[in-house]
């Protein structure tokens, strides 16, 4: 019988690590230089961030999600969750630990996909944390339907040429490179007519036409950029994987991705219910403590159940990840916390912070960056709805209409069984 939830106490050992240290070490740069994670570190902020990386490195915990082919501790999906569970309240921890995405996609497909030279060009300085990547798919047309999309590479002898537009390219603005999805051949099915292409960012006819930012960020300060590639010319060999094996590719960086984030969130609403606790039982009004009136307390009991429903959730989803090596074989669970994630999130920040009243609302609690994250999370990686899509068909497969006019589990006709199995007992 092998049902466990416990965590080995060697491992818990280093997660009390990393919260002490995401606490003590990471969390001053979240309060300080908040947004200034992904851009190049200046003279007053390199010193500090490379120490505090090689403290992550001493501890053997610089990117935990590498196997150790890459010099990573091979620590698995579940170790990795509780891991982004305490670094996801956290904006700089991620880039502390070597966990920040796109990068850590990107490393995962140069990884599995890209050839020996590929590796050495642009795996390894990722790996060591020394630039940043972008990766560019969506298109200002086009983003959960990824068939619609239309930049297109056409061979030119030796080289390709990339012409197209593409969207909310994260950390476009920092990137060394960036790896491209293009239209290679528009006559066979989209799903085998895109590939991936890595393509350094100072490379001629690449231009960033502006950065977005997300709800409330100033104008031109976000990280993500409308780019043009006008003729972009890469040599043959900036194929990454074969002809028209981006969707494969594409499906390979977000099965482990997902999960990162929504255990990033689990971390997100355990700090929102603490908070909404430690209001509850702070606060007096009309007689008694906010903990006392029963309308707050359903809140807290709905956000408590809600969490840990969604915590076992991701963990098991993780779990499975694990058993089977096989992110196909678990894509309805991954596919259904990827769009719990957005709604736990929700519900449990909005309670919390309601319950904090004007302050709640105020730009003196760190509520703002929750509750956007909340919206974020519903559209990044695909939106709700289609993942909704992914579940139900995997709920639905291989299901057989019921063989007549009444559906299987009709009363009579069981009722009629059960008296002839009684009969013959
Ligand atoms: C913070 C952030 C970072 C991002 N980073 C990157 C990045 O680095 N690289 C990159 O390539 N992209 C990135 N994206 C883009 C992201 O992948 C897309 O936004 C996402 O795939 C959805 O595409 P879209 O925005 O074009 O929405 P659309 O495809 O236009 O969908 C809009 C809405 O239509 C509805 N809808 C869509 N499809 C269906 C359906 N089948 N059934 C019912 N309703 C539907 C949903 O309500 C959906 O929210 C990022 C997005 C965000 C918000």
């Amino acid at each position: 019988m092998a049902w466990d939830f416990s965590t080995e106490p060697e491992f818990e050992e280093k997660l009390e690590w990393i919260r002490e240290f995401r606490s003590e070490r990471i969390e001053p740069l979240d309060l300080l230089y908040p947004g200034r994670a992904y851009h190049p570190l200046d003279d007053e902020l390199g010193p500090v961030v490379r120490s505090l990386k090689q403290q992550v490195r001493d501890q053997g915990l610089w990117a935990p999600h590498l196997g150790p082919e890459l010099g990573g501790r091979g620590f698995g999906q579940v170790r990795l969750a509780l891991i982004n569970e305490i670094l996801g309240t956290s904006s700089w921890a991620p880039v502390i630990f070597g966990t920040a995405a796109p990068d850590t996609g990107n490393a995962e497909i140069i990884a599995r996909y890209g050839t020996e030279e590929q590796k050495q060009r642009y795996l390894q300085p990722l790996l060591e944390g020394e630039c940043f990547s972008c990766f560019s798919m969506t298109e200002p047309q086009a983003g959960a339907d990824p068939t619609l999309f239309t930049t297109r590479a056409v061979r030119d002898g030796d080289e390709w040429v990339i012409t197209g537009r593409k969207f909310f390219s994260s950390n476009a603005r920092t990137a060394r490179f960036v790896i491209v999805m293009a239209v290679t051949d528009p006559d066979v099915s989209p799903y085998k007519g895109m590939s991936m292409f890595l393509v350094p960012s100072d490379t001629p006819g690449l231009r960033v036409e502006r950065h977005l930012g997300t709800l409330g960020e100033a104008a031109d300060e976000g990280m993500h950029a409308l780019m043009s590639y006008d003729g972009v010319r890469v040599p043959g060999d900036a194929l990454l994987g074969g002809e028209g094996q981006a969707f494969v590719i594409a499906q390979t960086r977000l099965g482990g991705g997902r999960v990162h984030h929504a255990m990033r969130v689990v971390g997100q609403c355990q700090k929102a219910l603490d908070m909404m606790a430690e209001r509850a039982v702070s606060r007096e009004t009309q007689g008694s403590r906010l903990a006392d009136k029963q309308l707050v307390q359903a809140d807290l009991a709905d956000s408590y159940a809600q969490l840990a429903q969604f915590r076992l959730f991701v963990l098991y989803t993780a779990w499975q990840i694990d058993q089977y090596n096989d992110y196909r074989r678990v894509r309805k669970d991954i596919a259904a916390i990827k769009f719990l994630t957005p709604k736990v999130l929700h519900d449990i920040v909005y309670r919390s912070m309601h319950l904090h009243g004007a302050l709640g609302v105020s730009n003196e609690m760190p509520f703002a960056d929750m509750w956007t994250g909340a919206a974020v999370m519903a559209v990044v990686d695909g939106p709700t709805e289609v993942h909704k899509i992914t579940v139900a068909k995997e709920v639905l497969r291989g299901r057989e209409a019921a063989p007549g006019l009444w559906p299987t589990e009709h009363l009579p006709a069981r009722r009629e069984w059960a008296r002839k199995q009684l009969e013959n007992m």
